[in-house]
């Protein structure tokens, strides 16, 4: 089948795209291509089954043009602003691509699906969201579940939750078919160097200090960028239009266990200098405001409809990412 994948230079998007041609789907990809799309993440492909379009996903006569020509069946919606800290200091973007982005494409799908399609049930708009939506946990509160409140703490996850309600209302008022996912810390390849994991290993590899917020306690569940694919593959193929899923890697840990485990894992594989331990560049910084305590994602739900779990291991994943990174940053 075709499908429009959306934000697909970005991370998560470029590491989908390869597995939908992996699978033989025909990809059209839509990016803006912004600081944190990377046109090089996709760089090797060479498939006819393969398409890039240059584009905001707010223009509505590209993306029904895009719609209309190509007839997909479905639409991966993972365009956005995505980094929390640029969200609290300047929300602006994350509303303009977030909630206006979302809901162009909303409207262009509603009269592609209504006019084109004649309201095929079989078309889908998938919504790729984020666990951050529920807001913050204690440490012994019970998970996140699909039936958790909205409680969104950074203008990011505000823009995501106005996002998922729109996707959520684009269903009951017109019954476009729209599915919605929410998952936790995604790590692997491709990820833009100032989230926390490339940010780390940059940081060892050029012996600066790593800088991690407050007491660096807070607790994040973390799923390989794979495993949340195949996840998404599972929805593609098998989800409902009126469904939404929660995605989790059942893999909490502390940001500071994190770091310690990351610096441990380079300094036992990659310090081939013998330089002090990475441990000693940690350094505590003024927390972030607002800053969530807690995510924690119960993926019972997917499992038990899709029959999906995660599958690969978080040492050995990390162990790879980490390898990955030092083969891109060491002439950095
Ligand atoms: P990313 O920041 O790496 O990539 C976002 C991509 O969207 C970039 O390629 C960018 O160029 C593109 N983009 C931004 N604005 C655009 C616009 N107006 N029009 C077209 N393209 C635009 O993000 P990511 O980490 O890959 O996240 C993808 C999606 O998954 C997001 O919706 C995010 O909220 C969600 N998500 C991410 C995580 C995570 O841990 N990274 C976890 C759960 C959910």
């Amino acid at each position: 089948m075709t499908v429009l994948v959306t934000g697909g230079c970005g991370f998560i998007g470029s590491n989908l795209v390869k597995v939908l041609l992996k699978n033989q789907e025909n990809v059209i990809n839509v990016d803006k291509i912004t600081y944190a799309g990377n046109i090089d993440n996709l760089d090797n492909i060479d498939s006819k089954s393969y398409s890039f379009i240059k584009a905001d996903i707010n223009d509505k006569a590209i993306i029904s043009d895009i719609l209309t020509k190509n007839n997909p069946k479905a639409i991966l919606n993972l365009a956005a602003e995505t980094h929390v800290d640029r969200s609290i200091e300047n929300p602006t973007d994350f509303l303009y691509t977030n909630i206006l982005g979302t809901h162009n494409l909303l409207e262009c799908s509603r009269d592609y699906w209504i006019n084109k399609l004649k309201g095929d049930e079989d078309f889908k708009f998938i919504h790729i969201s984020t666990d951050e939506v529920y807001g913050s946990l204690d440490e012994n509160s019970d998970s996140f579940t699909e039936f958790s409140q909205y409680k969104p703490n950074s203008p990011y996850s505000a823009s995501k939750a106005s996002s998922d309600h729109l996707v959520r209302a684009y269903n009951k008022t017109y019954g476009l078919p729209t599915i919605i996912t929410n998952c936790s810390n995604n790590y692997g390849p491709h990820q833009h160097p100032e989230k926390l994991i490339p940010l780390a290993i940059l940081k060892i590899i050029s012996r600066q200090s790593i800088p991690i917020f407050g007491n660096g306690e807070q607790i994040r569940d973390w799923i390989h960028v794979n495993d949340h694919c195949q996840a998404l593959l599972n929805v593609l193929y098998n989800a409902k239009g009126g469904s939404r899923f929660n995605i989790g890697g059942s893999n909490e840990i502390s940001n500071l266990n994190l770091i310690r485990k990351i610096c441990s894992i380079y300094d036992e594989f990659h310090n081939n200098n013998n330089l002090e331990s990475s441990n000693k560049l940690i350094k505590f910084v003024n927390d972030r405001p607002g800053h969530d305590f807690r995510y924690s994602i119960n993926s019972s739900f997917i499992n038990k409809k899709l029959s999906w779990k995660p599958q690969i291991n978080f040492d050995f994943g990390l162990k790879e990412t980490i390898d990955h990174y030092v083969s891109i940053f060491k002439d950095v």
